[in-house]
């Protein structure tokens, strides 16, 4: 009987687990995962301006490990050591013949104690609930979103919607390292999120930094100050502590360098977020597409190695990304075909109800989009 562990109940991890049951190999399957949900994260900024429950986005890791011969294990994993082929959890330690890594990213923040303590970050449900519970409950004069990235602007959009709601004034400022927002992106999507944060009265303040946090005033790069201000912290994310401590060629995010089989080595899988994979020169970004696939393959090449068969080659599909922002102003390419607008914010909604855990959350999800007006 093979002993396969997998860390991290998220897209990679439990679409691995389902693809193990009915795979008529014998095996000892134990997922770790240091939460006891598993959370939906695209749609965490939708809590805000669309008021979807967070508890919509959650779903219990150990009633799919139930469904599929996994043992769930609610521990964190602190190391690996892969020449062992033993994890060492919190509470724990567990030895493996197959391994896969899938536990996600993290937050970010760059080593600053001070941002880490005041700014509220956007990584599971319960940020979402903290920061909806903390706006209702006090006033700001000014709400500063460290990021101008995907999620930066995305928690931007959902602010204003929300605080629209809530009839509540507000500045809003979208603090932004680079030169400009949204990275490498095409230029027609820039110009197009640009206009629509206009509209929703967001500035963008590019080529600055949040500097400190305190007594709620912001200090930014270039003597700015934010007075009375919340912080929303979406300026990057890195993966979990013990795949930093890993020996394994890294990128700067911590993400894992795998074969074109997705592993580390011949036992060791790393598939979602955790792995960095290039296809055709061009790494692939963080995106739920690519970690349910990986997830999936990875388990794949370990039945097969089981059997005695040949492992597979990744070879990643595309499907496109979409910029999702609260006033219904999306804009992104779906197989190559530039979207915007409705259809754009539609197909988002689409996307994460199709990707749901159960039919409830996804139902829960579609809902609160045709209400608050798709
Ligand atoms: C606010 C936000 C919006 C996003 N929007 C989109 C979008 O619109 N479209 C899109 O495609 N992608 C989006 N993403 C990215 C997408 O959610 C990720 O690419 C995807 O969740 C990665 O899946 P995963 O299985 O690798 O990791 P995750 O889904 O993050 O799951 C990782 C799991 O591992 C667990 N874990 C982590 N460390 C440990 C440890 N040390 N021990 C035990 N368990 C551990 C975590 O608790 C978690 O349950 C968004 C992300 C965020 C945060």
């Amino acid at each position: 009987m093979k002993k396969i562990c997998i860390i991290g109940g998220g897209f990679a991890g439990l679409t691995a687990a389902i693809r193990f049951s009915g795979s008529g190999i014998d095996f000892e399957g134990t997922l770790i995962d240091k939460k006891e949900t598993s959370d939906f994260l695209p749609t965490l900024p939708d809590c805000l301006g669309r008021g979807i429950s967070p508890g919509c986005l959650t779903y219990k890791i150990g009633a799919i490990c139930g469904k599929t011969g996994f043992k769930f294990v609610n521990d964190e994993v602190i190391s690996v050591d892969p020449e062992r082929k033993e994890i060492i959890a919190r509470a724990g330690r567990f030895n493996y013949d197959y391994l896969i890594i899938a536990s996600g990213s993290d937050t970010n923040f760059y080593g600053n104690e001070n941002i880490k303590k005041y700014a509220y970050k956007l990584d599971g449900a319960t940020d979402a609930e903290k920061i909806i519970s903390k706006l209702k409950e006090v006033k700001y004069q000014a709400y500063v979103v460290g990021g101008g990235g995907y999620t930066g602007i995305e928690v931007a959009t959902n602010l204003r919607v929300f605080l629209n709601r809530l009839k509540r004034p507000g500045r809003i400022i979208i603090v932004e390292r680079a030169p400009a927002i949204l990275g490498p992106l095409p230029e027609w999507m820039k110009s197009y999120v640009s206009a629509n944060l206009k509209r929703l009265d967001i500035d963008i303040l590019t080529a600055s930094q949040i500097e400190k946090i305190e007594d709620k005033n912001v200090f930014v790069s270039g003597g700015k100050v934010f007075e009375n201000a919340f912080v929303v912290w979406a300026a990057g994310v890195k993966t979990a502590d013990f795949i930093q401590n890993l020996k394994a060629k890294k990128n700067p995010q911590g993400r894992i360098e795998v074969d074109e089989n997705l592993r580390l080595d011949e036992h060791c899988y790393v598939a979602g977020d955790a792995a960095y994979f290039k296809d055709k020169n061009i790494y692939l970004r963080m995106a739920v597409q690519f970690s349910i696939v990986e997830g999936g393959l990875a388990a794949r090449n370990i039945i097969n190695s089981i059997k005695g068969r040949d492992v597979v080659k990744y070879k990643p599909l595309d499907m496109g990304y979409i910029i999702p922002m609260a006033n219904n102003m999306s804009c992104g390419t779906l197989l190559g075909v530039n979207v915007r607008g409705v259809l754009a914010t539609m197909l988002h909604f689409m996307m994460c109800a199709y990707r749901s855990w159960s039919l409830k959350n996804g139902f829960c999800i579609l809902k609160r989009f045709i209400k608050k007006g798709g």
